[in-house]
């Protein structure tokens, strides 16, 4: 369905050089770059997708962000899991609509709103209170205020154990994701499905171990590689650069 732009609105600019500018819209709304000044009332109230000129004549088209650019370009405090990996992970975990599931910790909310935007009720512990608020700001932003009956974050210590019980899925995202698992198998019903997202193969290895004592099966660990292809006339041959590592996705059945 087609929807003009309206205050209040996100808006990406892309400039000819595919640089983008993440904007909220405001009537009167100025927006200032290297290339001159947007005004935002040149986009309040078009379609989507439209060229506009800013006071020094370069030429940005305006979309609305999609969910991996705004995941990209909203405001983080800790690092954020990246597209290539969070599409995976709704797979790996099995999200489907109203899965009830517990996520730790939150950090900026980039997963969050991934789950959250795929149906599932969302119980955050995050143990910095700054980060819990940036990720309900975050989600809130992205997703409508709406989207706050389905994510609630608790500022505490998923160490210290796990309240919530009969969950369908845990995601972790922590230094030693490890010290959750123990708590995690008396939360979850049989059957649920544990993803978790490490940078480090040491980590996998701990995890692991822990995952088996605790009574998970079906132990899985891969990485996702995402190569880019430049694609211009002649000149037709994968990127020279990407992105060598991210994590690694480790994901388990909890058994009876
Ligand atoms: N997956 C998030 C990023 C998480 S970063 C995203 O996509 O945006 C890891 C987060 O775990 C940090 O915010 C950190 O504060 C939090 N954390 C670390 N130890 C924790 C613990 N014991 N309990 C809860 N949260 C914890």
């Amino acid at each position: 369905m087609s929807r003009p732009f309206a205050e209040g609105d996100q808006v990406l600019l892309v400039d000819a050089k595919k640089r983008r500018y993440l904007v909220t819209l405001t009537a009167g709304g100025e927006f200032h770059t290297h290339a001159g000044v947007v005004a935002h009332d040149d986009v309040l109230g078009r379609p989507e997708g439209l060229t506009v000129r800013s006071s020094r004549g370069a030429s940005m088209v305006a979309l609305r962000p999609t969910l991996a650019e705004f995941v990209l370009k909203m405001p983080r405090g800790a690092q954020v899991i990246y597209p290539k990996d969070l599409g995976p992970i709704l797979m790996l975990a099995d999200i489907f609509p109203g899965a009830r599931v517990l996520e730790s910790g939150v950090g900026s909310g980039a997963l969050s709103m991934t789950l959250v935007r795929a149906g599932a009720i969302v119980r955050g512990y995050e143990i910095r209170e700054d980060f819990a608020r940036r990720a309900t700001r975050n989600v809130a932003t992205f997703l409508g205020e709406e989207a706050l009956e389905r994510y609630v974050v608790e500022q505490r210590d998923v160490y210290e154990g796990i309240d919530e019980t009969d969950l369908d899925r845990v995601l972790l995202d922590l230094p030693e994701p490890w010290r959750a698992v123990k708590h995690a198998a008396r939360a979850m019903h049989p059957g649920g499905v544990l993803v978790a997202y490490t940078p480090q193969i040491t980590q996998v290895v701990q995890l692991r171990e822990e995952l088996e004592a605790q009574g998970f099966g079906m132990l899985e660990t891969i990485e996702v590689l995402n190569r880019g292809w430049h694609i211009e006339g002649q000149s037709v041959r994968p990127d020279h650069r990407m992105v060598a590592h991210t994590g690694f996705l480790t994901s388990a059945r909890l058994l009876s």
